[in-house]
């Protein structure tokens, strides 16, 4: 069950298994999608305000809980941080869709060779298009 994930979760990033934080980490992990904090407040039934979603989620962001994703919708998305992986975006109705394609490793040299790094370490890569619902 995602209570019980959500609580094995909390327990090993050492935050206490409060029921706010469970959840808030239960419904991230049962939409497994981008959602922003109004979104959250309207799954959790408005039993959380605002400000305690907003405090929860950065609890959750610097324990690497959950990601925040940025699709260009003029409010800051959040999901499970599970698996690397990206999304595509239907730029009509907002649909968003995880996607397991990836960069090819090549590139990722490419780019630490370009830019002189030492690492590169990460990267965040978001995709726009319409969805056939849309067309
Ligand atoms: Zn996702
Ligand atoms: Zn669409
Ligand atoms: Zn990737």
């Amino acid at each position: 069950m995602n209570a019980t994930r959500a609580t094995e979760l909390l327990r090993s990033a050492e935050l206490r298994a409060t029921t706010q934080r469970v959840l808030l980490l239960a419904t991230l992990i049962a939409e497994a999608k981008p959602l922003s904090v109004d979104d959250l407040g309207l799954r959790t039934k408005n039993s959380l305000d605002t400000a305690t979603i907003y405090r929860t989620l950065e609890t959750f962001k610097e324990k690497g809980l959950v990601r925040r994703v940025d699709l260009d919708q003029g409010r800051a998305l959040y999901e499970h941080a599970g698996e690397h992986h990206h999304h595509i975006v239907c730029t009509k109705c907002g649909t968003i869709r995880d996607l397991d394609i990836c960069l090819p490793k090549t590139l990722q040299n490419q780019v630490r060779e370009e830019s002189r790094f030492a690492h590169v370490n990460q990267h965040a890569l978001e995709f726009f298009g319409v969805c056939k619902k849309c067309v």
